[in-house]
């Protein structure tokens, strides 16, 4: 089908219908704009659909942390479950790699534990209202989640993590090994030591979530392209959103690509230290036998997350890869969190013909590009959520609707300028950044 231009323009064109760009895409319509969401409409292909559900306050820690010095060695040889590397391919990503080392710090580690702290605290009570409104409440609950630990050294290790927390407030329990196993006992394995993280969601099927949003977003009157964008033409006049089968004109942009958007940015002249840090999953079944899985665990040990979707189901997910987005996937990260899993959990058949795989967009310092394109005007960036995307998500879209309306943002977006993480152009400092149209 031929998809003719639009003769009129509309207020907002948002690139992206992953959860970020469908949350924005909503939160814009709610401010009476009128808005299209061009996406290419593949559920599996939006890393949205295949994450862990996990929605927590406490989420507030990148992964360039200061413990990544002591491992440093144990990740170059590829010997940590939890990390990846392609070798090859971090040598493509140094402006990343660069400015991930730098942010290493203790002190850069609690300043991005603060600045996401306003977003995280905000991000459950946002879902369910938009979840209210799209009838999925369902899919929503609010078990808690536990961080686990196989060793009281891996616990000690953590010891900056729980005062960072309880600097901020952030509700956290401590158990020993005989609470863990009551906590939840499915778990087959003992751990010395969990930490319960009681003001945390959890979504039983994160990509139903995705959809709901999307029709949420049509009920109030938004329209949906399914068609990749292949450009973004700025002119006097507003943009062009030009797809394979025709062009949109839109006064202002929203891009929220996920993991493609440094891409798409890189179109217009922005330079981002921007990679994909990949991700797999695959299901079980827990053995009939076994007592039900409550909440998501993530097994440190392990490197990887065990979260139940659904009565009965498992998701195994994995760690980080650091390869190239669109590189073939690598199933050995996955293969070797499942054979943990089946250690720690009685499973039953798998599920799946094979793993899925997505890719977190992921910024070297941890936290998301939300704010103006400083080069343009009517350009909104809303990307690189990396570990938090599915939960930071809506209210991201909330603040996205702050920038394009003119409103002061309900939460600072200073920590989030894309200024920080741009390499090229560097040429002015966040505060003076864009504008909308
Ligand atoms: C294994 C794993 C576990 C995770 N667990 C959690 C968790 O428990 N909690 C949490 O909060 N987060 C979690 N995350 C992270 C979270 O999934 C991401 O941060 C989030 O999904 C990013 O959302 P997004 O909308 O930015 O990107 P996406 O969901 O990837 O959406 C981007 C969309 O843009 C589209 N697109 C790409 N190119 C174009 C183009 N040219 N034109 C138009 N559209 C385009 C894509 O097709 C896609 O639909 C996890 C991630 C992984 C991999």
């Amino acid at each position: 089908m031929r998809v003719a231009e639009h003769d009129a323009e509309i207020d907002v064109a948002v690139v992206g219908g992953g959860m970020v760009g469908v949350a924005s895409a909503i939160a814009l319509r709610e401010r009476g704009l009128s808005v299209v969401l061009l996406d290419p409409g593949e559920a599996r292909a939006r890393t949205s659909y295949g994450n862990a559900g996990v929605v927590s306050r406490g989420s507030i820690f990148p992964m360039s942390s200061p413990a990544l010095w002591a491992k440093l060695p144990t990740y170059l040889r590829n010997a940590d479950r939890g990390l990846r590397l392609r070798h090859s391919h971090v040598a493509r990503v140094i402006p990343w790699t660069a400015h991930f080392l730098a942010a290493a710090r203790a002190s850069a580690w609690e300043r991005a534990a603060t600045a996401l702290l306003p977003l995280t605290s905000a991000a459950l009570a946002e879902h369910m209202r938009l979840a209210a409104q799209a009838g999925t409440g369902h899919l929503i609950t609010r078990p808690g989640w536990i961080k686990l630990y196989r060793t009281d050294d891996a616990f000690a290790g953590a010891a900056l993590e729980r005062t960072i927390l309880q600097r901020h407030g952030v509700a956290l329990e401590i158990l020993d090994s005989d609470a863990v196993r009551a906590a939840e006992p499915a778990l087959t394995r003992t751990y010395a030591r969990g930490m319960l993280l009681p003001e945390t969601g959890a979504v039983s099927d994160p990509g139903a979530l995705v959809e709901s949003y999307e029709r949420l977003f049509l009920g109030l009157g938004g329209r949906i392209l399914h068609r990749a964008v292949t450009r973004l033409e700025p002119g006097d006049d507003g943009w062009r959103v030009h797809h394979a089968d025709g062009t949109v004109r839109a006064r202002q942009i929203v891009l929220a690509a996920g993991a493609a958007s440094g891409e798409i940015a890189r179109g217009l002249g922005y330079r981002f230290a921007f990679a994909a840090e990949r991700g797999y999953h695959c299901h079980f079944a827990l053995h009939p036998d076994s007592p039900p899985l409550t909440r998501p665990v993530l097994d440190t040990g392990a490197g990887s997350i065990l979260a139940p979707m659904g009565e009965g189901r498992v998701r195994v997910l994995s760690g980080v890869e650091l390869n190239a987005r669109d590189a073939p996937p690598d199933y050995l990260q996955i293969e070797a969190a499942s054979r943990e899993a089946a250690g720690t959990l009685r499973l039953g058949a798998p599920l799946d013909n094979r793993p899925w795989m997505g890719a977190r967009p992921s910024t070297p310092d941890g936290l998301p590009v939300i704010g103006f394109g400083p080069r343009h005007r009517g350009l909104i960036f809303a990307f690189g959520h990396g570990h938090i995307g599915l939960s930071t998500g809506a209210i991201t879209g909330r603040l996205v609707a702050d920038l394009a309306t003119g409103t002061a943002p309900a939460i600072p977006l200073a920590p989030f300028a894309p200024q920080r993480i741009l390499r090229w152009p560097r040429w002015r400092r966040p505060e003076a950044g864009g504008s909308p149209a």
